[in-house]
Parts: structure tokens; C-alpha cells; sequence
């Protein structure tokens, strides 16, 4: 089963070797990989599960990858999640034309394997900072991702392997409000179940650990939302 907290990547592409090729590469990243064969699916998959990027072909059987595109950029809850674009087109026009559907990035075929890894990083560290591995700040709070350490007010606080993964997730996008469901598929796993109660156990914890020298709480409750940070 695959970590929660590996970020996953959505792979959209129709020729089965390439498909592969970038999913085997990710996965030797670090990232949980899903495959789509063509927009359709890609559609359905997004609906299902969230990726936190989207590796997306341009030239795709029925629904082009400009019209997933375009149709994913529009909509409010999937508009965040960033689109890197593969083309075989290199004129500059077609560049254009992908990145005004809202394509995060444009990637020419054929690419180095590498550059294009480099770019799903890229991505990744803007959207989840902290499965990339680097710190995150709120207030009198220090979250390293890369040493697992937390600090407020510059002192180590104690916390338990499920509340570092509440907090980093929180961190990543304070004033955010979570709903137990959606904390409970980046924490915890969507392959496991788990009661929406335990959040609010662990949510329990992490304020006890938070607090542990002192200070207020910062986790807020919003009646029938969730939690949110700040
Ligand atoms: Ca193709």
C-alpha cells in the first residue's frame, strides 16, 4: 500500500511505452503513480482522487489532453492542481496555445526523462512544500519535512508519526478548511479504513503535542467543515 504521504502523480497518455516510461520514472521518484489511457479516464480518475499533478499528453484519442486541460482549469476544485503538458508540437504558437488553457507547464516531445522529472518537482514544491521536503513556517511554528522535526517557538516539540503528517498537511495550505474525509485520505490513506472519529482523536493529539511548552492552540474546529490551521 502506498504512503500517504507520497504525493501522487496522474499520468494521461495513450501510447502504452511512454505511459511506462514516465510511470516508472515517478515511481522511482518517490510518487504514487496513476495511469490513464485517454481523457475520458482521465476525467473519471480525477473525479475519484485528487492527483496533485497531472502529467497530461496533448494528442489523445477522443478528448484531447487541451480539452481536459481547459475542462479541469475551469472548475473550481480541480483548478489548483497543476498540468504539465506533453506535446510533439514545438511550435511556438502551440506552446502558447497550451499554456492559455491554463497548462501549468509545456514539456516538448521528445523530452529528456530527467527535464521532465525536474518539472514534476518543480511543481510539487509549489503545491505540497512538504512532501518536497522542505520547511514550512506558521506563526511560532517550524515544520521540517526532510528531518521530520517540529519546533514552536524554537523549542522540539514530541509528536507522533500520524500528527506530523496532520500538521504538515495543514501547513501546506494554512486557513484551509479540512474535512475529516478529505484528512483522513491525505493522512491516513485512501486504501485503509478508518472511522472519522480517529481524526478527531489524533486531531486531539496534535493540539496536546502543539501545546506541549505552552501557547495557544492553533487548530480550529469549524462546526460541521472540519479543522483548519489559524
Ligand atoms: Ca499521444
Amino acid at each position: 500500500m502506498a504512503s500517504a504521504e507520497q504525493p501522487t502523480v496522474l499520468v494521461v497518455e495513450d501510447e502504452p511505452a511512454q505511459r511506462e516510461v514516465v510511470g516508472y520514472n515517478l515511481s522511482a521518484e518517490g510518487f504514487r503513480v496513476v495511469l490513464a489511457e485517454n481523457g475520458e479516464e482521465a476525467l473519471v480518475m480525477v473525479d475519484e482522487e485528487t492527483p496533485d499533478i497531472i502529467v497530461l499528453d496533448w494528442m489523445l484519442p477522443s478528448v484531447s489532453g487541451i480539452e481536459v486541460c481547459r475542462r479541469l482549469k475551469t472548475r473550481p476544485d480541480t483548478r489548483g492542481i497543476p498540468i504539465i503538458m506533453l506535446s510533439a508540437r514545438s511550435e511556438e504558437v502551440d506552446r502558447i496555445r497550451g499554456l492559455e488553457t491554463g497548462a501549468d507547464d509545456y514539456v516538448v516531445k521528445p523530452y529528456s526523462v530527467l527535464e521532465l522529472m525536474a518539472r514534476v518537482r518543480a511543481q510539487l514544491r509549489r503545491v505540497r512544500p512538504a512532501a518536497a521536503g522542505q520547511q514550512l513556517v506558521f506563526d511560532d511554528i517550524l515544520l521540517d519535512a526532510e528531518s521530520h522535526r517540529v519546533f514552536r517557538d524554537e523549542q522540539p516539540l514530541k509528536l507522533g508519526p500520524t500528527e506530523f503528517r496532520l500538521l504538515a498537511t495543514f501547513m501546506e495550505k494554512p486557513g484551509r478548511v479540512w474535512s475529516r474525509e478529505q484528512l483522513l485520505d491525505r493522512v491516513w490513506g485512501r486504501d485503509i479504513y478508518v472511522d472519522t472519529r480517529t481524526v478527531d482523536v489524533h486531531i486531539g493529539r496534535l493540539r496536546k503535542a502543539l501545546c506541549q511548552h505552552g501557547g495557544s492552540d492553533p487548530v480550529r474546529t469549524v462546526r460541521g467543515a472540519g479543522y483548519s490551521l489559524g
